[in-house]
């Protein structure tokens, strides 16, 4: 517990930022202070720290070697290949630094990239934490990311070394990894010269001389390097992670890395209410920033034990979290809503079968947490269940209750009140002005962002200042693109994108990157992309397809699943449409814009709103038809 109210701590961190995060900073290890802590002079970027030496890697791994060396650091659990590992403090440091002699073997130093794309299997975490400890940069692309997403990613990073595996496993199938790899790198105008297969023995794969290296072979080689620690500046950036925007080109969110540490770190006590030696269970990805926080740095910045869970929630059966909870004595879990969703649909008896006395608390983020779920796990479980809300740009919660402050109590709806540093306000959507209480606004957050935010988007500080800043000319606003209201007493509530972002089961898509994929097929005349509410996912989308002429001896069914497997292809099944629907012609305004908050709405069962611009009211009314045929 903190020794003061959230209301002081929260008012120091806006009004006395530099002191606040000064203190702060004292929880991580500096090779040499910094020169100033928050760097104004280029607004509306900062940097934090800098002029301060630190690596990522020494806060995670090596400072804890002399109290914890024979403490559980990772445990890998996966029910898909039947495995359980545990790595102590000092196997790991062992095991990061075969991979970093590894990765340098190849060539890798400070500054160059290396794009991680594997499954959830402790190769994974040592390929990031062997990137930061040389000062090299990771950008991790989610495994279910297929080869034009990952063709896209690696042209942006230009990565110096790909690290992959044969394959991962999902609900007990197979799912290759290197064929996708393979076409990637041959779409690629940027492929690297050497790509690291971990041969998990689940696929067969071609290797392509004298381009693919077994990891095997390379750890036999570097069994016993000592690698250490390069000291980088604070601002150095310690990872992109690519999410998706309003448009089809993904975005390189670029962290820094004494700021990132310096939050993370705080975030764990403050927030979740983790200590040294306790263990931390978050059952998110890798390849998304949950993963990125909240499986790798923020629970090993702090001494914990953390578990990497390569499996899916209801294999064995429902039950298994809470086997893992009590096996592993688990004190924090974070999950995503859609998790719990999924977990509701089977037997509450699961849910009594295992021990769960040592967990504190659940939290849960990514997307909206509906208030049956939240109750339902919070009375299923007896224990608080605490939603938080944030983004990949943010890399912490902008929004929680923070377990550390008792004095803050959570309320169901909302993900609770502003984080330190994080001066939210929600701002009338054409001017700017922040909204009356209870009313709708843009949830924004006045510059600077705390330590830990996005620095720029990697290689175009243009497109950050564009897309981030500049909603409200002459107004440092950093916009979330989220719809919030805040009651009285502080607590804010999110009501959904301002843009056209979807998220379907707290993964982030964007609709322009769907459209775009299928509109690249050749039957393909037009398409529109919208997210609908689902009971499970939360949202799902939908599409509406315009074919081109000449389909006529081509069935409806037949071009369905076609576009379906062609964006399986090239994106992944993550952002395979739930429903594609056929129409002759789509919604648009008379100066050609798609209309697609009002398809949206025909599909949610809503009133479209004004028509008045409207070309074609003939296209509108064919929505529902196509949505009522099967
Ligand atoms: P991502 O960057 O993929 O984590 O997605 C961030 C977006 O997910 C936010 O801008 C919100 O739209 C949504 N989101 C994340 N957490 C929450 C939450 N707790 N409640 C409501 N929406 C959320």
């Amino acid at each position: 517990m903190i020794d003061a109210s959230y209301a002081d701590f929260y008012r120091r961190s806006v009004d006395s930022p530099e002191a606040f995060w000064a203190e702060q900073a004292q929880a991580i290890d500096w090779k040499k202070p910094w020169n100033s802590v928050l760097d104004r002079s280029r607004p509306p970027f900062s940097a934090w720290f800098s002029g301060g030496l630190t690596n990522l890697c020494h806060n995670a791994v090596d400072r804890h070697l002399p109290e914890r060396a024979g403490q559980a650091a990772l445990v890998y659990v996966s029910t898909e290949t039947g495995q359980e590992v545990s790595y102590s403090y000092a196997e790991l440091h062992r095991e990061v630094q075969i991979m970093a002699a590894s990765l340098q073997s190849l060539g890798v130093t400070q500054g160059d990239r290396v794009l991680i794309y594997m499954p959830m299997i402790p190769e994974a975490v040592f390929a990031m934490l062997a990137c930061v400890r040389l000062g090299a940069v990771h950008s991790v692309v989610f495994g279910g990311f297929a080869s034009v997403s990952l063709a896209a990613r690696i042209d942006d990073a230009q990565p110096k070394v790909i690290v992959s595996a044969d394959a991962g496993s999902r609900a007990g199938k197979v799912v290759s990894y290197k064929p996708l790899l393979d076409e990637a790198l041959r779409l690629s105008q940027h492929p690297p010269e050497q790509v690291i297969v971990v041969d998990r023995g689940l696929a067969d794969w071609a290797r392509q001389q004298p381009r693919d290296v077994s990891y095997a072979d390379l750890r036999t080689r570097h069994a016993r390097a000592e690698v250490p620690c390069v000291w980088v500046d604070s601002t150095h950036p310690s990872y992109i992670l690519y999410t998706s925007g309003t448009t089809g080109k993904p975005k390189g969110v670029q962290r820094d890395t004494g700021g990132y540490a310096v939050a993370l770190q705080l975030s764990m006590r403050v927030i979740f209410g983790g200590q040294p030696g306790e263990t931390f269970f978050c059952t998110s990805d890798i390849g998304w920033v949950v993963g990125h926080s909240y499986i790798v740095y923020a629970p090993l910045l702090s001494g914990m034990t953390t578990i990497l869970y390569e499996g899916t929630p209801i294999r064995p059966d429902a039950a298994v979290f809470w086997r893992i909870v009590e096996q592993y004595r688990v004190n924090q879990m974070f999950s995503a809503p859609t998790a719990m969703r999924v977990l509701k649909r089977h037997d509450p008896a699961l849910l009594q079968r295992h021990d769960l006395s040592s967990l504190r608390a659940i939290f849960l983020a990514g997307e909206p947490l509906d208030e049956p779920t939240g109750r339902w796990a919070a009375e299923s479980l007896n224990k608080p269940v605490i939603d938080n809300y944030w983004q990949t740009e943010t890399g912490w919660p902008i929004l929680a209750t923070p377990l550390g402050f008792p004095d803050v109590a959570s309320r169901m709806g909302s993900p609770g009140v502003s984080m330190p540093g994080y001066k939210v306000c929600l701002r009338n959507e054409t001017d700017g002005e922040p909204v009356a209480p209870g009313e709708k606004g843009v949830v924004a957050i006045d510059w600077p962002l705390p330590p830990g935010c996005l620095q720029t988007i990697w290689g175009d500080d243009a497109r950050f200042v564009d897309t981030y800043w500049s909603t409200y000319p002459n107004r440092q606003v950093y916009s979330t693109f989220d719809w919030g209201r805040q009651d009285a007493d502080g607590y804010l509530y999110i009501l959904g994108r301002t843009d056209d972002v979807i998220n379907v089961a707290g993964h982030r898509l964007g609709t322009r990157e769907i459209e775009e994929s299928i509109s690249a097929h050749p039957a393909v005349a037009e398409v529109a992309v919208v997210g609908v509410q689902d009971a499970l996912k939360g949202q799902a989308a939908w599409a509406f397809v315009v074919l081109r002429p000449g389909q006529d001896n081509v069935t409806a069914q037949a071009s369905q699943a076609s576009i379906a497997a062609h964006v399986d292809a090239q994106l992944g099944a993550v952002a395979r449409p739930q429903r594609i629907c056929l129409v002759t012609a789509l919604p648009k305004t008379r100066s050609g814009k798609m209309l697609r908050r009002a398809i949206q709405a025909i599909c949610e069962g809503r009133d479209p709103g004004d028509l008045t611009t409207l070309e074609d009211p003939l296209a509108l009314q064919q929505i529902p038809d196509a949505i009522a045929r099967p």
